[in-house]
């Protein structure tokens, strides 16, 4: 029995009733902390909104330090629930304006401050560039990335030249990427006029850790050129290299400075250092491999709607390593044998081993709507399972809203 007497004015029975109804939330937190770690109560879809707030180095590192089992799991519930899982975009870099570049990047080989095997070439012409463009389009790619050792873009002949080869590969049916240094305003708009979708400029590494990897230009004039293309309605593409004697720290950071940015970086390129002969970083190693997968995961949990690529350093990765990767949430790569001057593997090679893992090429225009689609799709297409699932053929779950009335199979 209950005795008659009252707390704070009311009934004894209620009052510990009530108690135990507010303590309830705590005490399940107290016991699943207890029971199963810090780490398995780490809840990323409801730690990290879409709407980006500004993570800290310390959600980063939480999330970078995950025991490597539910570092994959959350990178690859992020991955379900805003890509296709399976779908793997497909472009080409090339490079249309080769060496003598006068920055002093430590890692590249077409700065004159570095002796490498580079030789400098001109401009090329539209025509010469529009072929090549065709090509990448035959082999499989949808999007065009040009690149031009430039410090920065400068008005006149050559710039009016480029403007019209974006343009025509516009004209292709192809995205139009450019990566051609620091680009003001206006520059930014007219080659968005031209038919420009994407801009690639990366960070590099971490403010910090950037002064030793270059002196000729600042992190900030990186990130007003980033401000720039965003201004004229491109879409921007960033990333960085791991392997140039960065810490982990310095790579979160990097991650941190672009996860940090609103709207987001839609292409996130993470690269492997590849040491040429004559850099200054010519004697590093290859990045540790555990640390690129877990830095391609925490890039796929704060970003989850980028595209991540795997970009330079991909022909010194094993296919396992490449597996790993596109399971930590990478869902882009570069066809073609050359990457501006390093080599890659081919096309053919790059096609196989996408169909030996089940993946299939997705066009840009397709991520995109996917981007905008999966949201309401993954509420409202699961209600029945609540679980993310395929159609029979391997296709999202889309498919269920669309209507076709296909049997999902749960995963
Ligand atoms: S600006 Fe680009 S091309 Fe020039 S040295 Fe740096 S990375 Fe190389």
């Amino acid at each position: 029995m209950w005795p008659k007497t009252t707390v704070f004015g009311q009934n004894t029975r209620t009052f510990f009733l009530t108690l135990l109804l507010y303590l309830t939330p705590f005490l399940v937190v107290y016991y699943r902390k207890r029971s199963f770690g810090e780490h398995l109560f780490f809840e990323p879809s409801a730690a990290i909104p879409l709407t980006p707030e500004m993570y800290t180095l310390s959600q980063a590192r939480a999330i970078y330090d995950l025991p490597v089992t539910t570092l994959l799991l959350r990178a690859q519930e992020a991955h379900h629930r805003h890509q296709d899982p399976a779908g793997i975009q497909l472009g080409t870099l090339k490079s249309i304006k080769t060496g003598a570049c006068p920055e002093d990047c430590a890692y590249c080989p077409q700065s004159t401050h570095n002796k490498t095997f580079v030789e400098a070439e001109a401009l090329m012409e539209t025509d010469s560039i529009l072929a090549d463009a065709r090509k990448a389009r035959e082999t499989g790619a949808s999007r065009f990335c040009m690149g031009a050792a430039w410090r920065c873009v400068r008005d006149g002949r050559q710039f009016d030249s480029v403007l019209a080869t974006v343009h025509g590969v516009k004209a292709l049916g192809l995205e139009v990427c450019c990566t051609l240094g620091m680009l003001t305003d206006t520059q930014a708009r007219r080659l968005k006029e031209a038919g420009c979708d994407i801009y690639n400029h990366n960070l590099d590494t971490s403010r910090e850790f950037y002064s030793k990897i270059i002196t000729t230009r600042t992190y900030d004039d990186r990130l007003t050129t980033l401000q720039n293309v965003r201004s004229a309605g491109m879409e921007i593409c960033s990333g960085g290299i791991l392997g140039m004697g960065e810490s982990v720290e310095d790579r979160l950071k990097m991650l941190l400075e672009l996860a940090n940015l609103t709207p987001q970086p839609e292409s996130v390129p993470i690269n492997a250092l590849i040491a040429v002969k004559g850099t200054p970083l010519e004697d590093r190693g290859f990045v540790d491999s555990i640390e690129f997968v877990r830095i391609i995961a925490t890039a796929r949990i704060l970003m989850p709607r980028a595209m991540v690529r795997l970009s330079a350093g991909r022909a010194q990765m094993s296919l396992e390593l490449q597996t790993l990767c596109f399971a930590a949430g990478a869902n882009s790569i570069f066809l073609g044998e050359k990457l501006l001057t390093t080599g890659n593997n081919s096309a053919e090679q790059d096609l196989a081993m996408l169909g030996e893992l089940g993946l299939h090429p997705v066009s840009p225009a397709e991520a995109r709507s996917f981007h905008s689609a999966t949201a309401i799709a993954h509420d409202n297409a699961h209600d029945d399972c609540g679980m993310p699932y395929f159609t029979e053929s391997g296709t999202w779950a889309r498919a269920c809203k669309e209507g076709t009335e296909k049997e999902c199979l749960a995963v």
